[in-house]
């Protein structure tokens, strides 16, 4: 697949509308460092869970979308929000190098407002020419630039361990959890070591068994929440870009998916 990162130099930004010179989103954010190769082994023995595959491309910078003006990408990502997703990285990452045996879970307590909004912003930014294209990123839009508005009602944010050193960015792909049955649309963001997954309208049928964000979420911008980081049962590499058995996932007109190999 190959991925348009630059549009224009100027143009819309893609999260708050202003036309003027674009500057580059970074996923993982700068900040966020990877892990070498011998310690991700370790990580992954101490999970249990299957060893990546090594694949061809070597990506050194990550993704980049040149898509964001000035105060979205250095004001409100880099100094509102981005500084709390990188912290909660950090303290899982310094986790796992440090533990011989692990619990099964941790508890964290984050700014969860600034989290999600971190997390949000970088999905905008993903794809050129994306402002306020379709209700999902319309809503997701108000919400980032609105510090009191609440997280969109009809949307669920689930999260879990992510041990692999590649990135995954989607925007906008249908998954199924069971062949053609209740397809939802979804986002996703991984990078080591954290997933991020939004689903709009989630099937009732659905049961993902990951911990969510959306419903520890307020209205105050500063409020904390103590959440859960469980390290046991975590899906494969590739769920759910990849689904194996008997999921689906349609990229369609208009999903905008990137993979980055770190190794
Ligand atoms: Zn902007």
């Amino acid at each position: 697949m190959r991925i348009i990162t630059r549009g224009a130099k100027v143009g819309p930004c893609n999260i708050c509308g202003t036309v003027g010179v674009l500057t580059e989103d970074h996923i993982p954010p700068k900040g966020v460092a990877r892990v070498s190769q011998v310690l991700m082994l370790n990580i992954v023995d101490l999970l249990s869970v299957q060893r990546p595959k090594k694949s061809g491309r070597i990506s050194q910078n990550g993704v980049k979308y040149r898509t964001l003006c000035g105060k979205c990408n250095n004001e409100r990502l880099g100094l509102r929000y981005d500084p709390v997703l990188i912290a909660l990285a950090k303290d899982v990452r310094a986790y796992l190098e440090s533990a011989l045996h692990l619990p099964s879970a941790m508890h964290l307590t984050v700014k969860q407002n600034r989290l999600v909004r971190s997390v949000v912003g970088h999905l905008l930014a993903h794809g050129v020419d994306e402002h306020r294209n379709g209700s999902m990123i319309e809503n997701l839009t108000d919400y980032f630039l609105d510090e009191s508005a609440p997280f969109p009602a009809n949307l669920k944010l689930y999260y879990w361990v992510y041990p692999y050193n590649d990135q995954v960015i989607v925007k906008g792909a249908a998954l199924s959890v069971h062949y053609w049955n209740s397809f939802a649309v979804f986002m996703l963001l991984k990078f080591f070591p954290l997933s991020f997954f939004i689903v709009l309208d989630e099937p009732a049928e659905w049961r993902i068994p990951f911990g969510r964000l959306d419903s520890v979420l307020t209205t105050s911008i500063d409020d904390e929440a103590m959440i859960d980081i469980n390290f046991a049962n975590l899906p494969p590499q590739r769920w759910p870009e990849a689904p194996e058995n008997t999921g689906m996932v349609m990229y369609g007109e208009g999903a905008i998916g990137a993979i980055q190999t770190a190794f």
